[in-house]
């Protein structure tokens, strides 16, 4: 361990990134959620409208939901460099290929509360992870509720249609691109931005997102 690091260790003690305690040498994620972390394995793939499919390294139990909302509302965008770790795996393990990596923005309003935009830092982190180009392809074109707060499938539907637009200059004909989430639980807001970017020429659209639901 450098010097440096062992410094800032002291000066700032690390929490792991799921369960929130203190972690010895700097460890983003402690040994034992690294072992336990609700892994979805050979349920990590999930089939909606429009996408040819969509993967999850994680089941949304308590711990990653918690962990999502310190980095989504507690300003921990640090997370996104550890949360693509667990999206590269993924790629891998279930051999994904693809041509540009995308993400399901935010509105203009949330943006500009938050400060960034949690679903576009994990696209560029897989993005360097992988080596291949990320690009915006989609813009909010209507705030609407959030989904969280939205109720059923049917309810969840409605509420995305037509929120999303193509980026009239965005690369999108032709290509296969991964649209990249924090979270999937019935599938509304990825198949609906999927049907845009289809829509716009895309040859298919493959979901990844870090937590999906239990069933
Ligand atoms: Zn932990």
């Amino acid at each position: 361990m450098k010097y440096v690091d062992m410094l800032l260790d002291l000066l700032f003690p690390r929490k792991c990134a799921f369960c929130h305690r203190l972690t010895q040498n700097g460890a983003a994620v402690c040994p034992r959620c690294r072992e336990k972390l609700p892994y979805t394995s050979y349920s990590a793939r999930q089939d909606f409208p429009h996408l040819d499919a969509c993967y999850s390294p994680l089941y949304y139990t308590d711990e990653v939901r918690q962990s999502l909302l310190r980095y989504k509302f507690g300003g921990l965008r640090m997370y996104a460099s550890i949360y693509g770790e667990f999206l590269a795996k993924c790629i891998d393990e279930n051999r994904i290929s693809c041509d540009s990596i995308s993400w399901v923005p935010l509105s203009r309003r949330r943006l500009r509360k938050r400060g960034y935009d949690q679903a576009r830092l994990l696209a560029e982190d897989l993005s360097g992870r992988l080596s291949i180009p990320c690009a915006s392809t989609l813009r909010k074109v209507r705030n609407n509720a959030r989904q969280s707060a939205t109720g059923d499938a049917e309810k969840r539907r409605r509420n995305v249609m037509g929120v999303y637009e193509a980026i009239p200059a965005a690369d999108i004909r032709g290509k296969t691109i991964l649209l990249v989430d924090d979270i999937v639980t019935t599938g509304a807001t990825l198949s609906e931005a999927a049907s845009v970017l289809q829509k716009a020429g895309a040859a298919s659209v493959i979901g990844l997102t870090l937590a999906r639901r239990k069933e």
